[in-house]
């Protein structure tokens, strides 16, 4: 019984169909309930590439059924958008686990603000650190203005 994963590629798991142990133990990160025994497989590192991530499926989800969780501080339904993982910093008190910071491209994140827009008018960005990088911060939200 697969009860809990975090696997690199989604995709494996979704192709697994009827699966054994074998097919299991292929899939990094993934964790799993097997004849009662929990096995956790190895970890990869994060993914350094975070542009080559696809953008959220977002015509799967309903903005009404979320939108009590989305609304930070507006009237409103907004979505949400991640540009960056991480933060560069390790301040003790810190919840963030997430090791290093990599981000996205001004140019990918701006595509992807262009598909949302398209269906919501709000947008909360909610990076751990979106302001880590000034140069990149000021290109996406110069993008925005540009672009409408
Ligand atoms: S996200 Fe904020 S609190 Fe956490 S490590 Fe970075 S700077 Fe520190």
């Amino acid at each position: 019984m697969i009860f809990f994963s975090f696997p690199q590629d989604i995709e494996q798991l979704h192709n697994l169909g009827e699966h054994n142990e074998k097919d299991l133990i292929s899939i990094e990160g993934l964790s799993y309930r097997i004849n009662g025994n929990i096995q956790h497989n190895p970890v990869l590192p994060p993914i350094k590439d975070i542009d080559s991530l696809h953008f959220t499926q977002r015509d799967l989800i309903s903005l009404e059924t979320y939108k009590q969780y989305y609304r930070i501080g507006l009237k409103r339904s907004s979505d949400v958008i991640i540009t960056s993982r991480g933060c560069p910093f390790s301040c003790k008190f810190c919840y963030s686990l997430t090791p290093g910071y990599r981000s996205r491209s001004p140019g990918n994140v701006l595509t992807e603000i262009g598909k949302i827009y398209k269906r919501s008018r709000g947008l909360s960005i909610v990076d751990d650190n979106f302001t880590v990088n000034r140069k990149r911060c000021i290109t996406i939200l110069e993008g925005v203005l540009k672009n409408n």
